[in-house]
């Protein structure tokens, strides 16, 4: 037996109840050496990369540090996968995110680029439109 354990026992013997037994080990700092086993929990334990991380930005932050980080995280994976064309049959072609991301250039995925840059720049002049006044 610890001399920890032992000094707890002699505590909880003199407390009252739990939650003041609690309170002196506490206060003696005998709680922490007790180390009673923690409750279970399932998954990966949340890390907290702090900011400049893309995965921050992942997690859904938008500071101008995490920007940078995912920017350039994205672009070094962008150049891995252009790189592998087998990696844009993996996405699947036909899509504009596959003519960005994986640098197909095959008919289906320029078609889809250039639908989806037409789409992008009509909704600029909507918006455009809008701020300048409004439809009338
Ligand atoms: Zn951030
Ligand atoms: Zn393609």
């Amino acid at each position: 037996m610890t001399d920890i354990r032992k000094a707890a026992l002699v505590v909880a013997d003199r407390a009252v109840d739990a939650d003041e037994c609690r309170l002196l080990l506490d206060m003696l700092g005998l709680l922490g050496g007790l180390a009673p086993a923690a409750p279970k929990r399932r998954g990966r334990r949340p890390v907290d990369r702090g900011h400049g991380d893309y995965r921050t930005y992942i997690k859904g932050c938008r500071c101008d540090a995490c920007r940078e980080a995912h920017r350039v995280h994205m672009a070094a994976r962008r150049a891995v996968w252009a790189a592998d064309p087998s990696a844009a049959d993996r996405a699947g072609h036909g899509k504009r995110s596959t003519y960005r991301n994986y640098h197909c250039r095959c008919e289906p995925c320029t078609t889809a680029n250039t639908a989806g840059v037409t789409a992008y720049r009509a909704r600029r002049r909507d918006r455009a439109l809008a701020e300048s006044g409004g439809a009338r």
